[in-house]
């Protein structure tokens, strides 16, 4: 988008909506009905909605001075109403394979820590040092493969689950992003420069996305929607560390997307160890639920594996996630660790990690080892964020490396 000079007072020239006074909703936190109801309450036609839609998912715009079918009262009138890009991008960066990462500022969460409190634990709430260390920050990546344009989304700002390998679980859980956040992201992903449109959604980003269920599944039918980014159910994939319960809850879900189960160790002790969030249920519990996924929905869930060099990569463990893969019909993914400056944990070698496929795929386990992308810029989930944070300011008086707010001490 370009600014208007704003000289003639025209709101057709190129107006940056954000920037509009008075523009009080997000755009993307609208669907289809919203959309006209609100078009319906301003006197305007019902199909005006449906052309907003089209500039918007269809053709990339927008800028309501460049939707020229639109009379101009109405571009006004929208432009008053909305703003589309509530993101402010802080860093951008490209990988020599393609994929590309944003860093995206968040003047205001979209909701607080929600509803799902009752329901879900909160571990390691953000503490107000944290927040000030890291602002209000999501990572969001678009990551190319042949045709595929796949975005990576954020769903929280922070995670509650903290995973003790993952940048974005320091500090845990912030804040929620709202629907219109989720959406925003797969929309600027889809700007980048190289894609023509996003192809593959998952939701692997920052955040467990059942713990912030309503605003994920909003967002989730507004993807899929033919009226919004139209993209099959079986091309999105939510992932979850798990709690049986929101598994079940979301095997009412309409839209039959993926689900991933991120296991990342094959029993408790284990599990504990590296997620807190595990001493909420058990393996056990949790493969009871994936079963009844399984049963309920027709649809096999692929079991993510992140292999940590030395604590979660030998033979026996692989033994173990082979007997719980065949138990639920699973797919395995093996995904390579990706170092985290100031984390203890290591990239197994290459020996491991085709010795960890090969047991499972002995034992008839469909396993994969996901490629390994964007090395060449902070790829893992957290650690653009995290960097970012670390190196925005100098270490107070008397800190130590690895003692500021958000970094963890190396090993
Ligand atoms: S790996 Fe996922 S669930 Fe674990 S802390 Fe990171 S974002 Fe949260």
């Amino acid at each position: 988008m370009t600014a208007s000079d704003g000289q003639d007072g025209s709101a057709d020239r190129s107006l940056p909506l954000a920037a509009v006074q008075g523009a009080t909703e997000h755009f993307f936190d609208f669907n289809r009905e919203r959309l006209c109801a609100w078009t319906a309450s301003n006197g305007m036609p019902r199909h005006v909605g449906d052309q907003i839609l089209d500039w918007v998912y269809r053709k990339g715009t927008i800028d309501p001075a460049q939707m020229s079918n639109l009379a101009k009262g109405y571009r006004v009138l929208l432009s008053e109403k909305f703003s589309f890009t509530r993101g402010r991008t802080i860093a951008h960066q490209s990988a020599s394979d393609g994929t590309q990462k944003l860093l995206v500022a968040w003047g205001t969460l979209g909701t607080t820590l929600g509803d799902q409190q009752s329901v879900l634990p909160i571990l390691g709430q953000g503490s107000a040092q944290s927040q000030v260390a890291r602002g209000s920050e999501t990572e969001c990546v678009m990551i190319p493969a042949d045709a595929r344009r796949t975005a990576c989304i954020s769903s929280q700002l922070g995670c509650p689950v903290g995973c003790k390998f993952c940048a974005s679980g320091i500090g845990g859980l912030e804040g929620n992003l709202s629907a219109g956040q989720i959406l925003e992201q797969v929309y600027q992903l889809g700007r980048l420069q190289g894609v023509d449109r996003i192809s593959h959604v998952v939701f692997m980003g920052m955040g467990e996305p059942l713990a912030n269920y309503a605003a994920v599944t909003d967002a989730i039918r507004t993807l899929n929607a033919p009226w919004g980014f139209g993209i099959s159910a079986r091309r999105i994939t939510v992932s979850t560390v798990g709690l049986p319960a929101a598994i079940r809850k979301f095997c009412d879900f309409e839209i039959p997307v993926t689900l991933a189960l991120s296991l990342h160790a094959p029993n408790d002790a284990l599990r504990r160890e590296i997620i807190p969030w595990a001493e909420f249920s058990t393996v056990d519990e949790l493969l009871d639920a994936c079963d009844e996924w399984f049963t309920r929905t027709g649809r096999e869930i692929t079991l993510e594996y992140i292999l940590l060099g030395g604590v979660n990569d030998r033979p026996e463990h692989a033994e173990e996630l082979a007997f719980h893969a065949k138990r639920i019909h699973a797919n395995v993914n093996l995904i390579r660790y990706n170092e985290v400056r100031g984390m203890p944990f290591h990239r197994p070698s290459t020996d491991d990690v085709l010795r960890f496929q090969s047991v499972l795929r002995q034992r008839e386990v469909n396993a994969h080892i996901r490629a390994s992308r964007g090395r060449d810029i902070a790829a893992a989930c957290g650690q653009l964020r995290h960097e970012h944070a670390t190196t925005a300011r100098p270490p107070t008086s008397g800190e130590r490396p690895g003692e500021r707010p958000g970094e963890r001490p190396g090993s």
